[in-house]
């Protein structure tokens, strides 16, 4: 039996060690385009790479992800969080769990992973064929015809592609493509001064699109540009589709202490007011603020920082209270978050049988990683599918019974 593998990213390793681990009398060919494999793990994780996310179950796991949580749902019953590490651990990596549950070889350095992933495909006896790109697949019967060479399964891992184009040949076999679009980004606020505030952190904030329904809560990072930070970077994968059709020019809507009841926020003013009646407005703040950021939504909401609390008229105090809980900032524009990237989009999920991940469309073709229309938020979530996608393609690209269409 032959099985071709295309693209040796990490879906593609993961899933051409899996046909080799499962099928040990399979011949296993990996086909890379370029000259170096594993390029995105490299960078993945800002040079660390964040493997996968310390959640451990199908269901919590499944979601992370905007698109393909469903369905990767049967696919992480097979293969999960507990799995990769596993993984990892059998062949000496070790990996720790940082405080918001991502979690990174013990040496912090992505070269471990790429190490590991390389040794195990040459023990399995992988054969790899770099600078070979596969641009068409030609299928007759059983068998697949690429680069002058019969396969009788292939496994597609071939990443995501910001052009619908470079998915032309999935089409031509006739395969349905979901039209890619970038997610996981930060947003632009051009000529707003809260980027002053650059390296700012607020702990808890609520930001809202308005006019949608999308809303994420969690920390905001103020930067260079505007905003970022997991609140942001969440609503930037959730509402993938819907902020490219507006083209990026929107209105983020913020609660910066995270209250969504307006009554208990009110009373926590209140309070302080009369608590603190002869501290500045600037010394005592009843939320969880930094004390910069304070300092800026008192000046905005046009309360004087430097002048007692007994000072503050209703008026100000209400204009306080509002800014606190819907702050408004226009939106033009993102920038790529460099630490996690991902194109949302790619062969349609009804396309493919997630409980063995083959193509319901061409029997014997098998997907992997982020060709699929499949994307989770920044945490590990990106990888752990492929490395899902990638065990479950190849454990099962090698059983001949599976070709028959359900
Ligand atoms: C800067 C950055 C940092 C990231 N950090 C993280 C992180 O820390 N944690 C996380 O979970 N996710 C992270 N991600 C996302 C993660 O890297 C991807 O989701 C993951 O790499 C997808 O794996 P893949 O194997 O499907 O695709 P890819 O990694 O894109 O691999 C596809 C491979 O196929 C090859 N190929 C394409 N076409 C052909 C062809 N026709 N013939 C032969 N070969 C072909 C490509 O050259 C490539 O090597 C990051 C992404 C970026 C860009």
């Amino acid at each position: 039996m032959k099985i071709a593998v295309i693209g040796a990213g990490a879906a593609g390793y993961f899933a051409a060690i899996s046909a080799a681990h499962h099928h040990p009398d399979a011949r296993i060919v990996l086909f890379e385009k370029s000259g170096k494999s594993l390029a995105k793990v490299k960078v993945s994780g800002g040079g660390r790479c964040n493997v996968t996310n310390a959640t451990f179950s199908p269901a919590a796991l499944s979601k992370n992800y905007p698109r393909g949580g469903k369905q990767l749902k049967k696919t992480f019953s097979q293969f999960q969080a507990t799995d990769t590490i596993e993984w990892f651990s059998e062949r000496g990596v070790e990996l720790h769990t940082e405080a918001d549950n991502r979690m990174f070889p013990t040496t912090d350095d992505s070269q471990t992973i790429i190490d590991c992933l390389v040794l195990a495909a040459q023990e399995a006896g992988v054969q790899l064929r770099m600078q070979t790109p596969v641009r068409a697949i030609l299928q007759d019967k059983d068998q697949f015809r690429l680069n002058d060479v019969s396969f009788d399964a292939i496994i597609v891992a071939t990443g995501g592609s910001p052009k619908v184009t470079g998915f032309d040949w999935l089409v031509d076999l006739g395969h349905t493509i979901a039209s890619p679009v970038p997610s996981l980004f930060t947003f632009n606020m051009p000529g707003n001064r809260v980027v002053d505030l650059m390296g700012v952190v607020i702990p808890n904030a609520i930001v809202r699109i308005q006019g949608t329904k999308l809303a994420e809560q969690g920390p905001v990072l103020i930067t260079h540009w505007g905003m970022s930070g997991p609140a942001v970077l969440k609503l930037s994968a959730w509402g993938a589709r819907e902020l490219a059709q507006c083209e990026y020019r929107f209105t983020a809507q913020i609660n910066w202490i995270g209250e969504t009841n307006e009554a208990e926020a009110s009373a926590a003013l209140d309070n302080t007011m009369a608590t603190f009646r002869k501290k500045k407005l600037a010394n005592a703040c009843p939320f969880e603020l930094p004390r910069k950021f304070w300092e800026y939504i008192l000046e905005k909401a046009g309360c004087n920082p430097d002048s007692p609390w007994m000072d503050t008229s209703k008026k100000e105090r209400n204009r306080l209270l509002n800014m606190l809980l819907n702050d408004c900032y226009e939106v033009n524009g993102k920038t790529t978050f460099k630490e996690e990237f991902v194109t949302c989009g790619g062969v349609e999920r009804s396309e493919v049988d997630f409980t063995t991940m083959q193509s319901r469309v061409a029997p014997g073709m098998y997907f992997a990683g982020e060709v699929l229309d499949v994307d989770g938020v920044t945490g590990g979530f990106n990888f752990q599918a492929a490395w899902t996608t990638g065990y479950v393609a190849g454990k099962l690209s090698g059983r001949a019974e599976d070709k028959d269409l359900d």
